[in-house]
């Protein structure tokens, strides 16, 4: 089976052709600009094909799914021989709401549900809505697709860790609760890292931190998401690239009365200039921040300083949460490629018996177990794989049609 994996963001669309019999990757690209004016970056993974890169009318996400389809078919640049040969369609949604636990086949009962969560995150869902709309409009109603939610791996948290201490008809009329995001990426990491262990994940406390541009960390206790830092909104938690994490509220009425800000004002500031790139007033990049603190820039060295504080504080209230923790997973651009943070972050964790091991957190490569021998709780970087979970999602829905 051949699965087609979709990211449809309000102007772009990333995808990847997944060859289920063997997890290979056939081919991945990008569409840019789209309603703008058009790039399409398309990259084939097999068979010696082309790369596409250039500039291409793509007026509506329709023309851009049809100019994708007409890559991955094509002599120059293709990987399969016709649209036939694609079985399904899996495609990332960010918000389910508290209709969504699991991955589902999507018919016209659950696009409306999708809409209907329109409001929880305006700028994401429409576009999700949108990226399945064009398949449909592309490939017909006989190609199955599958919509896999950010949010639903996190709805196995109690009561007690999504209800916010507002007045509780907040959330019985309207919904408001942390929902999580990153879930796709916490359970496809804290799957793998059962299995690097040699342990069932039933039996297994586990500490997920997804470090990127955006950050969150997920408890996960027994396989099931049990709290997390992201919530009503991927806002807040940790601070990361560009948004500000943890905030007081009443920060915000000062500083919206004092330079006459209004909410959305205040909200572009939160999400776009805050966090490492706010602090440091350097870069949202941790490359970057780690050069200017090599170089002696205070603040550069402050935003990262805060970065790992955070992150331990995080995981230090997770290991309270769940009673314990025998795993912690580092995953994301962050995660993955940044052996300082993941030290800075270390040094936190000696009360728990945590050491990590200098030489192996160096290394690169993936699925590193990066703890020494004697460390009573295992530390490991995981590349996280969101697309193949959405893969397989699809596969396993479709398969069982
Ligand atoms: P993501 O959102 O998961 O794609 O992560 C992107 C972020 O990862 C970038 O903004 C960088 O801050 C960070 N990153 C990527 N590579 C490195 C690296 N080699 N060292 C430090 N940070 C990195």
């Amino acid at each position: 089976m051949k699965v087609l994996v979709i990211n449809a963001g309000s102007s772009s669309l990333k995808y990847q052709l997944i060859d289920m019999e063997t997890e290979t990757v056939l081919a991945k690209g990008l569409c840019e600009r789209i309603g703008i004016d058009g790039h399409l970056k398309h990259t084939p993974l097999v068979g010696g094909k082309s790369v596409f890169n250039e500039d291409l009318p793509l007026p509506t996400h329709s023309e851009a799914i049809a100019a994708v389809i007409d890559k991955l078919t094509s002599a120059e640049y293709g990987v399969v021989s016709s649209m036939k040969e694609i079985d399904a369609v899996g495609h990332r949604v960010v918000h389910g709401g508290e209709k969504f636990a699991s991955s589902v086949l999507i018919n016209g009962e659950v696009m409306k549900a999708i809409e209907e969560c329109i409001p929880f995150a305006p700028l994401h869902n429409p576009a999700n809505i949108t990226g399945i709309n064009a398949c449909i409009d592309v490939m017909g109603r006989d190609v199955p697709q599958v919509g896999v939610f950010d949010t639903a791996f996190h709805q196995t948290m109690p009561p007690k860790a999504f209800t916010y201490a507002v007045p509780y008809e907040y959330y019985q009329n309207d919904g408001i609760r942390r929902y999580g995001f990153h879930g796709t990426s916490h359970r496809y990491v804290s799957a793998r890292c059962a299995e690097l262990m040699g342990r069932p994940i039933e039996e297994l406390k586990l500490i997920s931190c997804h470090m990127g541009n955006g950050s969150s960390i997920c408890a996960i206790d027994g396989g099931k998401s049990v709290d997390t830092s992201m919530g009503f909104t991927p806002l807040v938690g940790l601070p990361m690239g560009t948004r500000c994490g943890d905030l007081d509220p009443g920060v915000m009425q000062f500083i919206m009365n004092k330079y006459g800000l209004g909410i959305d004002e205040m909200l572009n500031v939160l999400n776009k200039k805050s966090g490492v790139l706010g602090v440091s007033g350097v870069s949202s990049d941790f490359r970057d921040l780690e050069a200017a603190a090599g170089e002696g820039n205070e603040r550069a060295k402050l935003a990262l300083d805060l970065f790992d504080y955070s992150v331990a504080k995080v995981v230090g209230s997770y290991v309270a949460a769940m009673n314990g923790v025998d795993a912690i997973i580092f995953t994301a651009g962050v995660g993955e490629n940044a052996p300082t943070t993941r030290a800075g972050i270390a040094k936190y964790l000696g009360y728990l018996g945590c050491e990590i091991d200098p030489e192996a957190n160096g290394r690169r490569g993936s699925d590193n177990l990066i703890s020494t021998a004697d460390s009573k709780v295992q530390l490991w970087v995981i590349p996280t794989n969101e697309e193949l979970v959405i893969a397989r999602d699809t596969r396993d829905i479709v398969s069982a049609l």
